[in-house]
């Protein structure tokens, strides 16, 4: 050991080789240079002592929408990442139905660009995998994985652009061929297009087009809208071999389906979104929130079953889906929802409703960091320098006031859409302090850091499993 070091923060509580660990994590040139026990301080620049308030890895959030370039009115990368901060977020992959969409390596590396010159924490992209023959030049040029819709909207042409949708089974067997040449990842919305389509119509026939018929279209069926193009990617998965990552799950028939593609061996992840967890879990929401909240309805039996794979440890992933639109954009949902876009912005909120969740008992902080760090990293193939705190990794670290009681208040937020579906929702648990490679980047919502100081990050290597 030779110091000084240039930051030193102690806890006794710090996250760590799976354990909590009662001393330093001591930061040399944006890196965790050593794990120091109480005990006397060794030298450094700046100390922040934080008591015994829990110490845990930077969260990764591997799916959200920054909605730029393109879409810049409803969020940009400069507000989005802004947000990420305040909420403990220090590294995102954003999606890419964006315009243009990143399906080519020159509009990736332009997208790149772009963010590079806005982002306050770490990025990667997740680069659009429609065209199988650009596939492997977007991985050279560093593509954390693709992301390809199985979805195009009917009545509204964003957010599921045509430009970024594939339903066609043979392009989609292509698309799964090349990424697996790759070695990265496939992440899939899984969707069935006919039968939404089938859905859709019978919808607007029987209830007409306000929210609430939008959202029972959704899960008719009993949710085979989903489980058939959950099914259809299994079966490509097994063909083809290729990482498989599937989004958004939500439905019963979808955890069985993976937990046995699991059982299995098979190479396939999934992700669960604070949505459906939190929000759009109650027919209830959907009354009172309509449009804001809706996306997709989870009925309660799903949502359960969300939960289930939350707890036991068959999903790999908690990602926001962050999903901003603006309130005029919204609006016309009360009467036509098909006419306004889906989603809702998350990813300032998130971490705190799960703090919250652990204090109610509903699962544990570890695997909460689990869920929202380490195997993020993993899935993206930053592990180990991002989501863990250990030597060598980045410093991103969140410091958490397991205690504090607060409302959520959209005035209090980053989000240039101005609103949440979780308004007036009263939490216990907030992340306070989040630093970002050595550097103090939000304190008490304050967002500290500068636009263009985060870094692009690229996969160190082909991604393991989580
Ligand atoms: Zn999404």
């Amino acid at each position: 050991m030779s110091g000084p070091y240039d930051l030193l923060v102690r806890s006794r509580r710090i996250y760590s080789s799976g354990g909590w660990f009662d001393g330093y994590v001591a930061v040399r040139d944006g890196r965790i240079a050593a794990l120091v026990a109480a005990g006397p301080a060794p030298a450094s620049h700046d100390v922040i002592d934080v008591g015994d308030r829990h110490v845990i890895p930077g969260l990764v959030d591997t799916h959200v929408h920054l909605r730029d370039p393109g879409f810049t009115h409803k969020e940009d990368f400069e507000t989005g990442t802004r947000a990420a901060a305040a909420g403990g977020v220090t590294t995102v992959f954003d999606m890419p139905n964006v315009t243009p969409p990143t399906n080519t390596v020159e509009r990736f590396r332009a997208h790149v660009e772009n963010a590079a010159a806005k982002s306050l924490v770490d990025f990667g992209h997740n680069a659009s995998g429609t065209i199988p023959e650009e596939i492997r030049g977007l991985a050279e040029a560093g593509a954390t994985s693709f992301k390809v819709f199985m979805m195009t909207d009917i009545g509204r042409d964003y957010p599921h652009m045509p430009g970024t949708a594939v339903s066609d089974h043979a392009t989609l067997l292509r698309i799964c061929e090349e990424v697996a040449a790759t070695g990265l990842t496939l992440y899939i919305h899984p969707h069935d297009q006919a039968l939404y389509e089938l859905y859709t119509q019978r919808a607007w026939q029987e209830w007409g087009r306000d929210f609430r018929s939008y959202a029972r279209a959704w899960r008719s069926g009993d949710g085979i809208i989903l489980d058939s193009g959950i099914a259809t990617m299994l079966e490509m998965q097994r063909a083809t071999g290729v990482r498989l990552h599937l989004l958004h799950m939500s439905t019963i028939h979808g955890f069985e389906m993976v937990r046995a593609a699991k059982e299995a061996g098979r190479a396939v992840t999934i992700e669960l979104n604070p949505f459906s967890l939190f929000v759009t879990n109650t027919w209830d929401a959907i009354e009172q929130l309509g449009p804001y909240c809706l996306g997709m309805w989870v009925p309660e039996a799903h949502a359960a079953a969300a939960w289930e794979a939350l707890v036991d440890g068959s999903a790999d992933v908690i990602a926001t889906d962050h999903s901003p639109h603006t309130k005029e954009e919204k609006e016309v949902g009360w009467t036509d929802m098909y006419a306004a876009p889906g989603g809702s912005p998350m990813i300032q909120h998130y971490l705190a409703l799960l703090l919250d969740a652990v204090n109610a008992k509903r699962l544990t902080l570890e695997r909460v960091i689990q869920m929202c760090a380490a195997n993020p990293a993993r899935l993206t193939g930053l592990y180990p320098r991002k989501g863990v705190i250990a030597p060598g990794a980045d410093a991103d670290l969140v410091v958490l006031d397991m205690d504090r009681d607060w409302v959520v208040r959209a005035a209090d937020s980053y989000y240039k859409c101005g609103w949440t579906p979780l308004e007036g929702r009263r939490l216990r648990g907030a992340p306070v302090l989040t630093v970002r490679r050595g550097a103090v980047i939000a304190r008490d919502g304050e967002v500290l850091a500068d636009p263009g100081s985060g870094r692009f990050v690229r996969p160190l290597r082909v991604a393991p499993q989580p």
